[in-house]
């Protein structure tokens, strides 16, 4: 409910302000609107020369793409996966579509990657090597992959992950759905050599409408995720398959959609880190942390987003988000920790409260590359007016 006359303000919204009219336009004329077309190809090589890695297989969505990525890693059923308990549920749910068990590991406390502390502490603790595989002691399950989810458009330790995956015999996953464009120490998120998935839904950075992609320098790999999401159908004419496939290429005018983005986004990712940049300027002062960028990392600033600690600016996250709310301003309240979420509260987990307490401060405040500077003042005079109304209250 908004008590205000002025525009409303979204979290994020899709900026389709290039191509994408004219490319999906000629879908539609020539009759090319299913997952065959030169869209998809040309997505899908445009998406690998800019995050400079020699394959990039489209599908319909980032969890498909993981759910693809984590199959052709050999994640077998009754196998455990470590992932990030602070991340959106689809990384944690494709894990469970292949039968496998999630190991929630908990944030670092800096900039709210998977910490590498808690996943060494789980791996040496509580695990074996066996001729069979790392085994779980505690469930007498194969520990086989690890999942770690570049969040907010920030890259995770990736190096610490990677040493320790190779040190105890895990594949690795990345879920970077929400930040492509992202750096870890000068190198684009997606060019490790592992199977790295993004995502093209309607609030990431750049959107097909739906869409994801799985990108890898494995061609053997990417030549087996086209043929398992396009239903393990071995010859062309014929309707022959070799295994279960799945129904998860990408139609051609969602890729047309993509490509016309993709022409975008470096100059969404520069408004994004203005943006960001602005709020951390103008808000700082007030008490808010920002989420800071690492020394070695370049954001996309995908969402920008505060700690708001109570005792520092006088209100609570979710009273703010409120108020906001009121005056026609959407933010948003990071994702519960997947360990409080019913699927998922019995699952193996190394957790050390750090997620939980991020979870209760963080806020996404809008970040839409189209956001005017005229918007981005009145959001900022806003929560300075409802901060100093807390203020004066508890004065009183
Ligand atoms: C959005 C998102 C996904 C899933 O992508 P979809 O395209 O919506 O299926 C997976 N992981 C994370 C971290 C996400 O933010």
């Amino acid at each position: 409910m908004s008590t205000t006359s002025e525009p409303f303000i979204p979290l994020s919204e899709p900026c389709l302000e290039g191509n994408e009219w004219a490319y999906v336009k000629e879908c539609l004329d020539t009759g090319w609107v299913s997952s065959a077309g030169s869209f998809v190809s040309k997505f899908e090589e445009k998406l690998a020369e800019y995050v400079g890695v020699e394959h990039a297989v489209a599908v319909v969505n980032g969890t498909s793409a993981l759910h693809t990525a984590l199959l052709l890693s050999d994640v077998r059923p009754g196998d455990e996966v470590l992932v990030s308990t602070l991340t959106f549920a689809a990384s944690v749910n494709a894990i469970r579509y292949c039968g496998a068990e999630p190991v929630l590991i908990d944030a670092e406390p800096d900039h709210w990657q998977i910490s590498p502390l808690l996943v060494e502490k789980f791996l040496t603790q509580n695990c074996t090597p066996t001729p069979a595989g790392l085994i779980n002691t505690a469930t007498g399950r194969r520990v086989s992959a690890i999942v770690p989810v570049h969040i907010l458009g920030h890259p995770v330790d990736l190096d610490a992950i990677q040493t320790l995956a190779d040190r105890f015999g895990l594949a690795v996953i990345e879920d970077a759905a929400e930040s492509l464009g992202a750096k870890y120490k000068g190198r684009p998120i997606g060019r490790s050599g592992n199977a790295v998935c993004f995502s093209f839904n309607g609030n990431k950075t750049i959107t097909a409408g739906a869409g994801g992609a799985i990108a890898t320098n494995d061609a053997d790999l990417a030549a087996r995720a086209r043929h398992l999401t396009t239903q393990a159908k071995c010859d062309p004419v014929e309707y022959v398959h070799d295994e279960v496939g799945f129904n998860y290429r990408m139609p051609n005018p969602l890729a047309a959609i993509g490509v016309a983005q993709l022409e975008l986004l470096d100059s969404f990712i520069g408004r994004k880190r203005s943006i960001a940049k602005h709020y951390d300027e103008e808000l700082a002062p007030l008490g808010f942390d920002w989420h800071r960028e690492s020394n070695n990392a370049f954001s996309t600033c995908w969402l920008a987003t505060a700690r708001v600690n109570p005792e520092r600016t006088g209100v609570r996250a979710v009273e703010l988000r409120d108020a906001l709310q009121q005056r026609g301003i959407q933010t948003r309240r990071l994702w519960q920790p997947m360990h409080r979420n019913a699927p998922y509260a019995n699952c193996p987990a190394e957790l050390d409260g750090t997620a939980d307490h991020i979870f209760e401060q963080a806020l996404s405040f809008p970040s839409s590359p189209n956001l005017t500077n005229a918007s981005l003042d009145r959001i900022c005079d806003a929560v300075r007016d409802i901060v100093g109304l807390a203020a004066s209250r508890h004065a009183a």
